[in-house]
């Protein structure tokens, strides 16, 4: 048998154990963690919509008429009237023919890859895309062949050399680094080369683009550029789930192909109703947005000033880059000694080296709750400059 406790312990002395904390409470920028009041600056509640009271009443207004559990998968019995109004409200929403409701943005990246590339076929991945969609890449038994982030050039030359079926896959907005894809530049290679374009918007839904339809919206793509585009609910939306939305040939294929789709328990219809009750809001709220983004620019403006490096992103992922493991480690417990959570992010999360403080911000901060930030982080500053003099 395999030494598990060895491995464990390897991984602690590489300051790599994980550990999780208990969360009680709504999920708020000001929330309990173990029993300590803390300031969150790491949830993907982006909009602050996972607790916001309308969404909240959607779900119990629905509960007496749907029910909680889902009872069966969709192809059984599972597909409820409320799964079907939601898959409308999102193709609407993202301006697409046809629209899909999966249980989790995970699922839907390794049930479309998986459905839409087999055996002999290859896929073209972003080196940074997330692991779920890796995982597809896997499960799909394609080629997979790992371009160079966000690296046109080198994309180009692989496209060109290969034959057969060919799937480019990215985020949308990188889940740890927060910058965009080239997705203009995608889609034309794509093009080119005839290959099916698909887009993990996980990060971007809700936060970027014309009232919040996403990094696709906001350039302008139309179902024609990119035809398969992925959203997760449980992030911006603030509900749960996933979508895949595109041409109605293709979801009627992956109702027929998606194994992640078919072979699973529908997620409850009340989430779905509320999920409804969201994408409302997130239409008719711009101010959301825009005070997000007066936190974002403000933050990126401080936090340079205090000598910490940054990522290239406008987007509410905002990675302050440490380095070594232990450093990200100590940065975050010291920041959590001030009343802060800010995790530290670290491989194989991220590539060797690259361990980060993976600050995110929420419409639900204050103004005063990034003060708070900024004046922890100008306390904590000389610990990164001892870390690193330490490191040397
Ligand atoms: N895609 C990306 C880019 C993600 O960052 C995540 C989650 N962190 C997922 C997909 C998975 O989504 P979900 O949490 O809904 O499973």
């Amino acid at each position: 048998m395999r030494d598990f406790a060895a491995e464990l312990e390897n991984r602690k002395q590489a300051g790599l154990y994980r550990t999780r904390r208990v969360i009680s409470g709504p999920q708020q920028p000001e929330l309990v963690s173990d029993g300590v009041p803390l300031l969150s600056f790491c949830s993907n509640d982006y909009l602050g919509l996972a607790s916001h009271p309308d969404i909240v009443r959607a779900v119990n207004d629905a509960m007496p008429h749907t029910g909680l559990g889902g009872a069966a998968s969709h192809l059984i019995c599972g597909h409820h009237d409320g799964h079907h109004q939601l898959e409308a409200r999102l193709a609407a929403f993202t301006g697409r023919s046809a629209a899909l409701f999966f249980s989790t943005g995970y699922m839907a990246n390794m049930g479309v890859i998986s459905a839409l590339a087999g055996r002999g076929d290859t896929v073209f991945s972003d080196r940074l895309n997330h692991a779920s969609i890796i995982d597809g890449c896997i499960l799909s038994r394609a080629r997979v062949r790992r371009y160079p982030h966000s690296d046109m050039g080198a994309l180009a030359d692989m496209l060109a050399v290969t034959g057969g079926h060919k799937l480019v896959v990215t985020d949308g907005v990188f889940s740890m680094d927060g910058d965009i894809a080239p997705l203009k530049e995608l889609a034309d290679l794509c093009r080119v080369h005839d290959a099916l374009l698909v887009v993990d918007d996980a990060h971007g839904v809700g936060v970027l683009g014309p009232q919040g339809r996403g990094s696709v919206a906001e350039l302008g793509l139309s179902e024609k550029d990119v035809p398969v585009l992925i959203g997760t609910l449980g992030k911006a939306v603030g509900t749960s789930g996933a979508f895949v939305a595109g041409p109605a040939l293709l979801m009627d294929y992956l109702v027929q192909k998606a194994r992640t789709y078919i072979y699973t328990t529908a997620m409850p219809p009340a989430i779905a109703l509320a999920t409804c009750a969201s994408l409302d809001l997130i239409e008719r709220e711009n101010s959301r947005r825009s005070h997000l983004q007066s936190l974002i620019e403000h933050f990126r403006r401080e936090a340079t000033a205090l000598g910490y490096e940054l990522m290239p992103s406008r987007t509410p992922i905002q990675p302050i880059m440490v380095g070594d493991n232990w450093t990200a480690l100590a940065l975050s417990k010291a920041l959590e000694q001030k009343g802060l959570l800010v995790t530290a992010i670290r491989p194989p999360t991220v590539p060797e080296g690259e361990a980060r403080l993976r600050v995110t911000f929420s419409a639900a901060h204050s103004t005063a709750d990034l003060e708070k930030l900024l004046t922890a982080l100008a306390e904590c500053r000389p610990m990164l400059k001892r870390a690193s003099a330490e490191a040397v």
